[in-house]
């Protein structure tokens, strides 16, 4: 077993956990997933800075190594920069769903006419959670052409994962705000929102708090490599204990997996907190048993 592996096993294992639940996980078809590596090694405008990734095997080998962490369920969480992608990246998330059991069904949609009908295609199928980009796609959530769509997602409780943080570089489209509208017209929405929304951490804390369906995942969140969280929100995060989840954005991160289990545990909010976060949420909203 690699020293990545002991470690991630050492975390969960010393918690009496059957293994981790990790709400944030990315697979892309191998094309797409070699040009968004690309941005990252250039370091280029939406990244801001270097960002070495550790983990660049194929993706067998990427799910093998998930296995040997004792990760048990993932999502693949694809998503569309523009407009005409999002069908070819759900039909490949569909197969690779079909062909790893530990992986949760996943899909994305972008602001376009037809996204109201695959969809609902999809949610019919029982694909099991969405992912929206909106720091990479640039575009309004309360765009009117997605107002159907949450009113689905709300309906059939789809879970979303959401990235409207302005972390790592802000675009006009970024921000607590346009999120804050689609809750108002669609309070019932299960929202995940990706790396707590950071840097608008207590903006979308307080979004959190006010609707109870809405998810704090802390992808990156608490690593040395990142915004720091602003210590005084901690004890509400206690609060919420049973809507934050782990998230990690394996495979594109810059330091070992462990790293980010090691930021949870050094907040020092207790083994409970630890178990809830890093398998129990995960496990009862997704219908593990
Ligand atoms: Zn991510």
């Amino acid at each position: 077993m690699t020293d990545d592996a002991t470690a991630v096993r050492a975390f969960w294992e010393q918690l009496d956990l059957p293994g981790l639940f990790d709400a944030h996980v990315h697979f892309l078809p191998p094309n797409v997933q070699r040009a968004v590596w690309a941005v990252f090694d250039s370091a280029g405008p939406k990244i801001g800075r270097e960002w070495p990734i550790r983990y660049r095997g194929t993706h067998e080998e990427r799910v093998e190594q998930l296995r040997s962490f004792g990760v048990r369920r993932f999502p693949t969480l694809p998503y569309a920069h523009k407009p005409g992608v999002a069908a070819y990246l759900n039909g490949w998330a569909r197969g690779f769903a079909d062909d790893v059991p530990e992986s949760l069904w996943s899909a994305t949609f972008y602001p376009e006419p037809e996204a109201v009908e695959y969809v609902a295609e999809l949610v019919d199928d029982g694909v099991e959670i969405f992912k929206v980009h909106v720091q990479v796609g640039e575009f309004d959530l309360d765009d009117p052409v997605l107002d159907p769509v949450w009113g689905l997602l709300a309906e059939s409780s789809t879970p979303v994962v959401i990235h409207a943080g302005s972390g790592p570089v802000g675009n006009a489209f970024t921000g607590p705000d346009p999120l804050r509208r689609v809750l108002a017209r669609h309070p019932r929405l299960v929202a995940i929102i990706a790396h707590m929304g950071a840097p608008e951490c207590a903006e979308f804390l307080a979004l959190a708090e006010t609707h109870e369906r809405v998810y704090l995942d802390t992808t990156m969140v608490f690593t040395d490599f990142f915004y720091p969280y602003p210590p005084n929100l901690l004890p509400r995060l206690v609060d919420l204990q049973r809507r934050v989840l782990l998230g990690s954005d394996f495979p594109t991160i810059p330091y070992p997996y462990a790293h980010q289990l090691e930021g949870l545990a050094r907040l020092d909010l207790g083994d409970d907190w630890l178990r809830a976060v890093c398998w129990g949420n995960g496990a009862r909203l997704f219908g593990v048993p």
